[in-house]
């Protein structure tokens, strides 16, 4: 046989055509979204006021198994994908584990990250359904960068709610998305009632995730023509990035590989949710058996510490509530450099799959994340991203366990993104000024305390 490359890109006739949904394969399905004005199931059309159409029907869609990926969205993938597989000979030997490493790479793109695979969806179908203007929010900015970036190619106005510290902290993140022709709005901010109700109880605050989508909501749904789009978490965000796991199954298959186990990290989900797809498929349909694991930070560790409870998307109370694992959408977390995961909940389809034992998570801690990143990014010539570097960091351990049992595994990881944005973190990691701050399950307990009472449905 020859010998793997170090780049596999898969051939034009093999990329997928479809997206693939794990629900049409889930023995039992994640429990209803819930209406926070009726306490009762959400209904497709409960959903239309924030999301477009086909949107709010995908998100509904427990039951078809492949969607058609309309033509104008293959064309834009086609400007940037098949993203490549590659295999980290380099860490391997460094490592000198008898496992062998691949890594399927996201950030070959302005975004810098896997998000644009489901910017592109949603730009098309508010474009598609005659939506005149879209809002969104963004913490660390890669999210608002990815839909900038759809919406000036699908011609759709974007207004894009910034988290204060970001927008001041991250002045080139807002310059790229204006380069796109975003509007760009620090919040809170005084556009919004919820924004002016903030900021006249705490002035000086410098924002949260859980502010910005709020606002972004608020706007959405007060303007004629405008809705609501979201970067993670959602059942079509996840379906719009099996994407990733497609062509990362094809191209091994092609390789004559399969994983034993599959890593990623996890914020509200939807990397993992789409890299695992088509190897989860095999779980649930008893085809293969690989081990699914997700990584958290030690700092926001929903999966690990949280709760399975119904919660609040976000602090604003006015999207759908969802039963997943969460810390309570009321929970801060530490600032962790990993702005990406600094999520309280987890993707429903990913909550109900580890809670029926499906799949594994690890929490780590962030000086141990840039350690791997450092280190990988001097032997694969990639600067990570920190959200992505938790999954450099589990492959590592996973990869150091091969060497003391003598397994030759095969592991496939998810690396997301790049990490050009994020020198501030790199710095204090080289500077030794990076802490490990883990929250006390004291913190946790008072953000359950404030978990909405839901019966759930068991
Ligand atoms: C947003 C982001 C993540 C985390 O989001 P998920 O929805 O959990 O995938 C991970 N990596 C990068 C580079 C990101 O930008």
């Amino acid at each position: 046989m020859t010998k793997i490359p170090y780049r596999f890109y898969l051939p034009e006739n093999e990329i997928p055509t479809q997206w693939y949904n794990m629900r049409a394969d889930m023995k039992e399905q994640p429990d209803p979204l819930i209406n926070p004005a009726t306490m009762k199931p959400a209904t497709e059309e409960d959903l239309y006021p924030v999301f477009c159409k086909k949107l709010a029907h995908q998100e509904m869609d427990s039951t078809t198994r492949y969607i058609d990926i309309p033509e104008p969205i293959r064309e834009m993938y086609k400007i940037y994908r098949p993203s490549p597989l590659i295999r980290a000979y380099n860490l391997e030997k460094a490592l000198g584990t008898p496992a062998k490493i691949y890594y399927k790479f996201e950030g070959n793109n302005t975004s810098g990250s896997h998000k644009l695979n489901s910017a592109i969806a949603q730009a098309y179908y508010a474009k598609d359904q005659g939506l005149t203007s879209l809002t969104t929010e963004t913490g660390a900015g890669q999210w608002g960068t990815a839909l900038s970036e759809a919406c000036s190619y699908f011609g759709i106005p974007l207004t894009v709610y910034m988290v204060k510290v970001s927008y001041e902290q991250k002045p080139f993140r807002k310059t790229v998305m204006q380069t796109f022709d975003a509007n760009i709005i620090p919040s809170p901010s005084s556009t919004t009632s919820i924004g002016r109700k903030i900021l006249s109880e705490n002035p000086n605050t410098t924002g949260s995730l859980g502010c910005a989508i709020s606002e972004a909501v608020e706007t959405a749904t007060s303007t004629e023509g405008c809705r609501y789009v979201l970067g993670s978490v959602l059942n079509q965000v996840l379906l719009h990035q099996s994407i990733i796991g497609l062509e990362s199954k094809k191209a091994m298959e092609i390789l004559g590989e399969y994983p034993d186990v599959v890593i990623g990290c996890a914020g509200g989900g939807s990397n993992l949710g789409g890299l695992i797809a088509p190897f989860m498929q095999d779980k649930l349909t008893g085809k293969a058996n690989p081990r699914i694991v997700a990584i958290e930070p030690a700092s926001c560790p929903s999966m690990t510490r949280g709760k399975y409870a119904y919660d609040f998307c976000n602090t604003g109370k006015i999207t759908p509530m969802a039963r997943m694992y969460t810390l309570g959408s009321s929970f801060i977390p530490s600032a962790n450099h990993a702005g990406g995961l600094r999520y309280h909940g987890m993707s429903p389809i990913l909550s109900k799959l580890y809670h029926d034992g499906y799949m594994e998570a690890k929490s780590v801690e962030q000086s141990r994340v840039f350690e791997a990143a450092v280190m990988f990014s001097k032997l694969e010539t990639i600067l990570p991203a920190p959200e992505s570097a938790h999954a450099i960091r589990g492959a590592i351990d996973e990869a150091l366990h091969c060497k003391e049992t003598g397994e030759a595994k095969t592991i496939l990881f998810g690396l997301t993104g790049t990490g050009y944005f994020d020198m501030t973190a790199y710095s204090a990691y080289m500077e030794k000024r990076m802490t490990d701050y883990v929250p006390t399950d004291e913190e946790l307990q008072a953000s359950f305390d404030k978990l909405p009472t839901i019966p759930t449905m068991e």
